[in-house]
């Protein structure tokens, strides 16, 4: 099960904003060797990575910045959706309904993930309630990071004050993943 290199390179970039280069070396003490390596040659956005590699950066990440920021995987969601959807495409995207944007998110998704599979469960107007199948058992920070993705992509389709939580987890043995959103 992999994911794409833009996702991952979006997570690094944060971690190297925010947290500057001494964060940045904090961070890279605590991955193995080999992780480390691939993480300083640069990761590449359109190359697929290995969903395990990305959880033990995930891992990194909650080891030295949890704490210090428990807001952080809504941020780093944001940041991966900001980073997606630049340029033209946000402009392509700004004249379309947000209800078909809505509705073609599972095809958008299915570029970044080649084993899980997004599902919207319920959509209306200012609600939406989203799954996500594929055996991968997430971290906490994982799902985090989803939440902070979908209110980022509810904002660029228009959406304000948007309100998520996550109601039940691949984690606690529910077989998906469930996403609740509603917005003004
Ligand atoms: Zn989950």
């Amino acid at each position: 099960m992999n994911i794409k290199g833009s996702c991952v390179k979006s997570v690094v970039d944060y971690i190297k904003e925010a947290y500057k280069d001494e964060g940045f070396e904090k961070f890279l003490t605590v991955l193995s060797g080999e992780d480390r390596k691939v993480v300083e040659m640069k990761i590449l956005p359109s190359s697929w990575y290995d969903m395990e590699f990305y959880e033990r950066i995930l891992t990194g990440i909650n080891i030295c910045f949890i704490g210090v920021d428990p807001n952080l995987g809504e941020k780093i969601g944001k940041k991966i959706i900001t980073d997606g959807l630049k340029g033209i495409y946000r402009v392509f995207l700004g004249a379309l309904s947000q209800n078909y944007i809505l509705t073609q998110s599972p095809r958008l998704w299915s570029r970044y993930f080649d084993g899980e599979k997004l599902e919207i469960l319920e959509a209306s107007d200012f609600s939406l309630k989203m799954g996500v199948v594929g055996d991968h058992k997430p971290s906490q920070l994982y799902c985090d990071i989803m939440v902070g993705a979908i209110i980022g992509f509810i904002e660029i389709t228009g959406g304000n004050n948007v309100k998520a939580e996550e109601v039940a987890c691949r984690a606690d043995g529910n077989s998906r993943c469930e996403f609740s959103y509603t917005w003004d």
